[in-house]
């Protein structure tokens, strides 16, 4: 499931054969024709984790993959946009819910398909939201009432998962780490997966609790 190898030249369309570059030291697709490397780089997914006291506003998804699944509003970065942009327009698109940054939350690498998941933690400008053409339906949970069975990805439940443990330890921090596949079972059942090279970082921020 890794983002699609181009199979063929971006600058004249003959067809690539992999191979490792002179002077380099992994697979890439090179054209004979016109001699052009064509390199493959991660991508970047930003979204928002949105709080209201004690409630997370959730996004049912109206598209594959995990259709019918339960996600914080997030997207690919486009280019042009930094993250924290990227985050607020992805949060409009499926939420329609305009909000305001506060807080790095998470940066979670996925190195199996090759993305980096970046997540603030964020709050609403206003009351208003509803679901966006990428989305079912958009709905606020309780933290107590998070449908962890019916959550849309390995990486929606461990940022949901440290985000809890911020909150009850009263103590707001930025995490990263690795989501690494175990080899084993279903690549998209989070109890496959380990995030053991995890790092945290208390933010001097006051873990502001509006009701
Ligand atoms: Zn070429």
């Amino acid at each position: 499931m890794i983002d699609p190898e181009p199979k063929f030249c971006h600058q004249c369309g003959s067809p690539l054969t992999q191979e490792i570059p002179q002077g380099e030291d992994r697979l890439r697709g090179v054209c004979k024709a016109c001699g052009m490397i064509h390199y493959v780089n991660p991508r970047v997914v930003v979204g928002t984790v949105i709080e209201s006291g004690n409630r997370i506003l959730l996004c049912r998804r109206a598209i594959e993959p995990a259709h019918g699944k339960w996600t914080p509003p997030a997207g690919f970065l486009e280019v042009g946009e930094s993250t924290l942009a990227g985050a607020t327009r992805e949060t409009w698109e499926e939420a329609r819910a305009e909000v305001e940054i506060l807080q790095p939350l998470v940066s979670i690498d996925l190195t199996r398909i090759g993305q980096i998941h970046i997540k603030y933690l964020a709050k609403m400008k206003s009351d208003d939201f509803e679901a966006g053409p990428e989305s079912l339906e958009v709905r606020w949970f309780d933290y107590s009432e998070i449908p962890w069975d019916d959550l849309a990805f390995p990486v929606t439940h461990w940022s949901l998962r440290l985000r809890i443990q911020d909150r009850d330890q009263g103590s707001p921090h930025f995490h990263r780490g690795t989501l690494q596949w175990n080899q084993q079972g279903s690549p998209l059942d989070f109890s496959n997966y380990d995030l053991s090279d995890l790092q945290s970082w208390p933010l001097d921020i006051e873990e502001g609790n509006e009701s």
